[in-house]
């Protein structure tokens, strides 16, 4: 059995802790691989070796610093086919999502490649009499990062990025389902030049993340995942001083107004809503049709679109639309949420319970399925599902919509069609929610904003990527000088003097 171990100064290791876990294959339930489980001691070592590492990249230049952001870039690219392979090897998301999933990870690397300018200070020069002063942007030290299983690629490469052009070192800590992609990011690094020991891949459960959380060298923890652990880590992370931005689970709702394109609406639910088996932050989990009419016209134009769904393994070419969802378990509670649905009294208009695929059966499938008539109360509205299913709920005026989205407690993404201008306007600034788009299902921002949630997706006051990356990954020292030969006469200003 193939054994992955850790990446600890610049070169891949075997674990000692004599604990694996399995990684699976999505696609036929078999196990290929074995994932060493690190021990705190493993983690504290790493920690160490990292924070010996960081005195010294502390000090490289940021332009210089720059320049291996350059490297790695051009080294994704030329690697992209092989991470995203890996990506869909260990997670089953199909080729064309795992690139999109490098892609915008490669996007944050780009943008760190202008960090001379983010890292470059402030200054007030004569803020009084011969007196200067200067703000500057230091590294924080050794910080972690925390990542989950559905995106690779892209979220380890968010923190490392940021956290490393900043001149910190990073202890990471990748989804132990889908462990392999980041070693292979930490190897790029290294060839790109990235010093030994300021990027240290450590796999491993909960006692790798409580080791971290526990470590007194590490000053900041950057988490994505479900919502209750983001709160577990903020708050313990939070409790023993350290620095933290922790990212949680989302239900996104989409608003289509009587105005809108339904055609354009109907496509945009049906990728948003079931590409990578609904195994996304920014998933559309949630139509909510402005009036019966629209409803009832949305749903004919959502109901074949969503027949013709083509779900199966990634290696079955580039026209199936999804995949298997992550985990055995991942498929019973998202089958026993369907079952919820129904007993709860949604219309369940299509069900994807018993979907099988020949030569697959032991795999993670499940057909895309689809809810009308749900209501706040129930289990499918409340709960993140994080599968292919999508739960209408009808409104009755745009008030009623604009409330419900407020009234939920996530607040990742959201997004409304229409073709009023002022009603998008309307929605966009009232809506309680972090990431809006309008006539675009999936407003993931562009790598040079930043992207963050708001509510219970969203724990700590800095977004991740963008400019708030270097404001996240760096502390603020700000020097008062003065130099008296800048004051004349030998004396202080007279402030009397100007009364
Ligand atoms: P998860 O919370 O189960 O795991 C995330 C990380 O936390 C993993 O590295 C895991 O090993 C670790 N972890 C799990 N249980 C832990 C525990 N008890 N104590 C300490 N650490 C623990 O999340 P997941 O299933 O990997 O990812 C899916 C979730 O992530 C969804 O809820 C999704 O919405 C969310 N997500 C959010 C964003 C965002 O930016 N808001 C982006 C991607 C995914």
């Amino acid at each position: 059995m193939h054994e992955i171990g850790h990446y600890i100064d610049g070169a891949r290791v075997a674990g000692t802790s004599g604990r694996f876990g399995d990684v699976m294959n999505p696609a036929t339930g078999e196990v290929q691989a074995r994932v060493a489980l690190a021990t705190p001691q493993e983690v504290d070592d790493a920690v160490a070796r990292a924070a010996t590492a960081q005195e010294a990249w502390a000090k490289v230049n940021p332009q210089r610093r720059a320049r291996v952001m350059m490297k790695l870039g051009q080294l994704i690219t030329e690697n992209m086919d092989a991470l995203a392979e890996a990506v869909s090897r260990e997670h089953g998301k199909t080729l064309p999502d795992a690139r999109g999933d490098v892609q915008r990870g490669l996007e944050v690397v780009e943008v760190c490649m202008g960090a001379p300018h983010m890292l470059k200070g402030e200054f007030t020069d004569n803020g009084g009499p011969g007196i200067d002063l200067h703000s500057m942007r230091q590294p924080l030290g050794v910080v972690a990062g925390i990542t989950p299983f559905n995106f690779p690629a892209m979220i380890p490469l968010w923190q490392l990025a940021g956290a490393i052009v900043c001149g910190n070192a990073m202890v990471l800590k990748p989804s132990e389902r889908v462990p392999s992609t980041a070693l292979m990011l930490a190897e790029l690094c290294s060839q790109a030049g990235v010093p030994d020991g300021i990027l240290q891949v450590v796999n491993g459960d909960k006692a790798v993340v409580d080791a971290l959380l526990d470590n007194e060298t590490i000053q900041a923890v950057g988490f994505v995942g479900s919502t209750p652990i983001a709160q577990y880590i903020y708050a313990r992370a939070s409790a023993n001083g350290k620095r933290a931005q922790c990212f949680g689970g989302a239900k996104n709702h989409m608003v289509i107004m009587p105005d809108a394109d339904l055609d354009k609406a109907a496509d945009a639910l049906v990728g948003a809503g079931y590409g990578a088996a609904g195994e996304r932050c920014m998933a559309i989990s949630v139509a909510v049709p402005v009036g019966a009419d629209t409803a009832d016209r949305l749903t004919e134009k959502l109901l074949p679109r969503i027949e013709n769904l083509k779900v199966g393994p990634y290696t079955a070419g580039e026209d199936v639309d999804y995949g298997p969802v992550i985990t055995a378990q991942a498929r019973e509670r998202i089958l026993g949420l369907i079952g919820a649905g129904v007993d709860q009294g949604a219309e369940l208009r299509i069900d994807g319970r018993d979907f099988a695929l020949q030569g697959y059966e032991r795999g993670y499938f499940i057909g895309p399925s689809f809810f009308d008539r749900v209501t706040p109360d129930m289990d499918i509205y409340r709960e993140e599902i994080f599968g292919p299913v999508l739960c209408q709920v009808r409104a009755g005026s745009y008030d009623e919509a604009l409330q419900l989205v407020m009234d939920n407690p996530y607040g990742n993404g959201t997004a409304i069609y229409t073709a009023d201008g002022d009603t998008a306007r309307d929605y966009a600034h009232r809506v309680n929610v972090g990431m809006v788009g309008v006539n675009f299902p999936i407003p993931v921002p562009l790598s040079y904003h930043t992207f963050g949630g708001w509510k219970k997706s969203g724990f700590g006051d800095l977004n991740q990527y963008g400019p708030d990356a270097f404001r996240f990954y760096t502390r603020t020292k700000t020097v008062t000088s003065r130099w008296f030969s800048g004051i004349k006469d030998g004396g202080e200003f007279n402030f009397k003097a100007m009364d």
